[in-house]
């Protein structure tokens, strides 16, 4: 039998991260992660924000060095091609994380890996957890086994669920919950020699709008590559035919700046699908467990909130999980806090989710009426949740669509 202080599940950026700031307190850590590295991963484009847990992690100086597409900006593209003035970082933020990147995550997350590797951690790649093992209802470890299929139990402390939308302990306890609205369909490709905007909107982030709610997201990556996906309603997108290809040439017809920017180019590899969209677990932790990254919550990727969610998650569970370690308490109260504010950081980008689907809204009216909100609606932008009060935005975006009550699960189960 192994036995370690934190047993982490999956690495990806939230797995990575949480790992390697355990390691870092001097705690013993292992990660087993189920496929060999370097591994393709949808997900390339990051929040200027993340620039600060890639700080904390000793990498954000690599990230130029390793030559990523440079993004300085979000734009919005309207059906009919008209492109919305973009919200350049640097404008709102002197600082460099106004500069953020277009990843490829295969490499990015290979590189937060390695680093968790050099701080100690104890990573096995190629290898599954199958199950948890538990002592009544606490989890004392897992039971795994290794890409030669030899079985292994490991016990630890804590342990901490980084699957992903695998999302192993919420899939195998009924944990999951669909947001009640946000129920889309995503299908996405990569193109080839697709047309790039000039400058300093070369590496933008455009979401470009399709009739009755859906959009596209087109984020130019390194080289001559573009990470291309749709998002939309199922009866929208398979209203005559489930064939992903056909399907996406049809919406490319349907909206003019996709159609200039892409017919330049030439689709190449798989196209990925993806349903069940937004979830989030009935609760964040049980004793001796903490779920962390998608493997907690998952909220359509609209504002590419996703790799910063599982980062801010990932530092917020690392700190939690340091202080139960050391007091030797990894009881799920030691996560009440961990919970409490990562279900009100979600909520907050998840009504500007909504706000964003709700046809009554557009970004232009919300600052043509509140001028004076447009610094707090970057901050939300680029993920400054931390130090900022959101309650005028959202009374403001209250006026112009409708919003979401917070979702009453999440937290550690009541009584503990
Ligand atoms: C269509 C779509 C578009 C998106 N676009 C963006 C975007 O532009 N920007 C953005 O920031 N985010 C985006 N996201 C979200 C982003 O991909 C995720 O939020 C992010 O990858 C979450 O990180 P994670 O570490 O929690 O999970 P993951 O990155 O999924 O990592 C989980 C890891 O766990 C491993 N694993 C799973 N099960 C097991 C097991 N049983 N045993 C061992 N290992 C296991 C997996 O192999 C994987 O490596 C998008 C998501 C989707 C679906």
């Amino acid at each position: 039998m192994i036995k370690t202080d934190a047993m982490v599940i999956g690495g990806g950026p939230a797995g990575s991260t949480v790992a390697a700031l355990l390691a870092e307190k001097g705690h013993r850590v292992m990660l087993l992660e189920k496929a060999r590295f370097p591994r393709y991963h949808v997900g390339e484009s990051l929040m200027p924000f993340c620039w600060f847990t890639l700080d904390r992690l000793g990498l954000a100086g690599r990230m130029d060095e390793v030559g990523y597409q440079q993004k300085k900006s979000v734009q919005f593209a309207t059906t009919d091609g008209r492109i919305s003035a973009p919200f350049y970082f640097f404008q709102h933020l002197d600082h460099p994380a106004a500069t953020t990147w277009q990843v490829e995550r295969s490499e990015f997350d290979a590189m937060l890996l390695d680093n968790a590797r050099a701080k100690g951690v104890d990573v096995r790649e190629d290898t599954t957890v199958l199950d948890f093992v538990k002592q009544g209802e606490r989890v004392t470890g897992v039971r795994a086994r290794t890409g030669d299929g030899d079985p292994f139990e490991v016990e630890a402390a804590l342990t901490l669920d980084c699957t992903g939308r695998d999302a192993l302990f919420q899939r195998k306890h009924g944990w999951r919950r669909r947001d009640p609205k946000l129920n889309k369909v995503s299908i996405w490709t990569l193109f080839r020699g697709a047309k790039r905007d000039p400058g300093l909107d070369e590496g933008a982030t455009t979401i470009a709008y399709l009739p009755e709610g859906g959009w596209f997201w087109n984020i130019p990556l390194r080289g001559d590559i573009v990470s291309s996906g749709i998002v939309a309603e199922r009866d929208y997108l398979y209203r005559d035919t489930r064939d992903p290809a056909e399907i996406y040439f049809r919406e490319i017809e349907n909206n003019a700046w996709i159609k200039e920017h892409l017919g330049e180019g030439e689709q190449f590899g798989e196209y990925w699908v993806a349903g069940e969209y937004s979830y989030r677990a009935e609760h964040c932790a049980t004793d001796g467990l903490v779920l962390v990254g998608d493997a907690f919550a998952f909220l359509d990727p609209v504002f590419s909130s996703g790799v910063f969610l599982a980062f801010k998650s990932a530092e917020m569970a690392a700190d939690a999980a340091d202080a139960a370690l050391g007091s030797g308490d990894t009881r799920a109260v030691a996560f009440a806090d961990y919970g409490e504010k990562l279900c009100e950081h979600i909520e907050t980008m998840r009504r500007i989710v909504y706000a964003f689907y709700d046809p009554d809204f557009s970004f232009g009216k919300l600052i043509r009426k509140h001028p004076d909100l447009r610094p707090k609606l970057t901050d939300l932008l680029i993920g400054n949740l931390e130090e900022r009060d959101f309650a005028d935005l959202t009374r403001a975006i209250d006026e112009l669509a409708e919003l979401p009550e917070p979702l009453d699960y999440g937290r550690v189960p009541a009584g503990v």
